[in-house]
């Protein structure tokens, strides 16, 4: 079988030696505790899901939805910028729902770069902005996150002819994976730029609802000019542990919106209209659990940094996401660090060039486990990571 030739750019599935060593330490009868992958681990609220049994039942949502959410769903989403954020939007033109933010994430590509263009893709990061341009045909260059940098681009470092060529450029914080957030100087500094350049702005605000020590978010569309230089992503897997659903949405510039529109007509129509009163129930409920939720990651941070400390890995605190970014020692790779965790300590961890080449010497640790799951990881891992460091001394 011939591939189409995107396909063999796409790059080779890290996980996949993991996933072996993994199956294997299974099979043996070792106690695997899995922090690789970001699935949340919590139930979805009861109000929600009571929500989606109601839905169910409505004969009105066993047609095909439409193809950028329901009126209900996308008013719900301007209103849940105006509390959330204090940002006014139009529900007829400036939100659009989406199956998953991932979905959205990939279409926004396809709208904007194509060969010949270039997506300036962070770098660590989430994956799928870097496969979903290669997809596109286009070229990608990469925003270095350098803990000298506060893990923030360096927009200054981009070349003219690079700029020149950008149709799209990404951004996510609080981030996956290195757990920092943005300042809103920031968020000024990319929507000048990208407003001055033409570039389209792209704001993944995943873990907007997940920051640490009383710190909030930022949202793109509260900066001015946010809302003309691009669109912010919204997802309710994370909080609201919905990770399943597969619901989104995306708002911001209204011509972009169109497009996400146009692409979901042509390839799907949007998210199931009972999962979409679900995430309306949501949005509007209580705001408990997201708080609630909150907490029990910001414990989870402490508790596993504690741990770790009492065996003298020191370990940077993360500000926000569901994520821990561990340095790994100088005389290892990340993917070697991640095999000794694995095969020593039974803890699979992800290591930091799954993220991009940018995320060598790092792993990232998801705190999708229990606190006693954590702590008995970051014993397990400290006990590796002492003896690699010689920090016992
Ligand atoms: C989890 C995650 C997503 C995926 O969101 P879905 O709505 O579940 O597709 C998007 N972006 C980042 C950075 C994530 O970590």
């Amino acid at each position: 079988m011939k591939l189409a030739a995107r396909m063999e750019k796409l790059p080779p599935y890290l996980f996949l030696e993991l996933d072996r060593i993994i199956e294997q330490q299974k099979a043996e009868g070792h106690d695997v505790i899995n922090l690789g992958i970001g699935d949340p681990d919590q139930p979805t609220p009861p109000h929600i899901v009571n929500a989606l049994k109601e839905a169910a039942a409505r004969p009105a949502n066993h047609r095909y939805p439409n193809y950028s959410g329901s009126a209900s769903f996308r008013r719900v989403m301007a209103e849940w910028y105006q509390k959330r954020f204090q940002v006014a939007l139009d529900p007829l033109t400036q939100v659009v729902g989406l199956i998953g933010s991932k979905e959205g994430i990939a279409h926004l590509t396809w709208a904007m770069a194509g060969p010949g263009d270039v997506v300036l893709v962070p770098e660590p990061s989430y994956p799928v902005y870097y496969t979903q341009a290669i997809l596109a045909g286009a070229d990608v260059y990469p925003l270095p996150l350098l803990p000298q940098n506060s893990f923030l681009p360096d927009l200054s470092a981009i070349p003219d002819d690079v700029a020149k060529r950008a149709k799209l450029m990404w951004i996510n914080y609080p981030n996956n994976p290195t757990g920092r957030t943005a300042p809103a100087s920031l968020y000024d500094a990319v929507i000048d730029r990208a407003l001055s350049e033409g570039t389209v702005l792209a704001h993944d605000l995943a873990y907007g609802d997940i920051t640490y020590d009383g710190v909030d978010s930022v949202s793109l569309l509260s900066r001015p000019g946010g809302i003309e230089a691009g669109i912010e992503f919204t997802t309710l897997s994370k909080s609201y542990n919905m990770a399943g659903w597969r619901i989104g949405f995306a708002a911001g510039n209204a011509e972009i919106i169109r497009f996400l529109e146009l692409l979901q007509d042509h390839l799907n129509c949007s998210q199931w209209g009972a999962v979409q009163e679900a995430a309306i129930a949501a949005l509007h409920g209580p705001d408990d659990s997201v708080q609630a939720m909150r907490a029990l990651y910001q414990k989870r941070r402490d508790t596993f940094l504690e741990e770790a400390r009492r065996s003298g890995w020191l370990i940077p605190p993360s500000q926000g996401s569901i994520f821990v970014w561990c340095p790994v020692p100088r005389n290892f790779t990340a993917l070697q660090w991640t095999q000794r965790f694995l095969e020593e300590a039974g803890v699979v961890v992800a290591p930091g060039t799954g993220f991009g080449a940018q995320g060598e010497g790092y792993v990232r640790i998801a705190l999708t486990e229990s606190e006693d799951r954590l702590v008995e990881a970051a014993r397990r891992l400290a006990s590796v990571a002492a003896e690699r460091l010689d920090l016992k001394s």
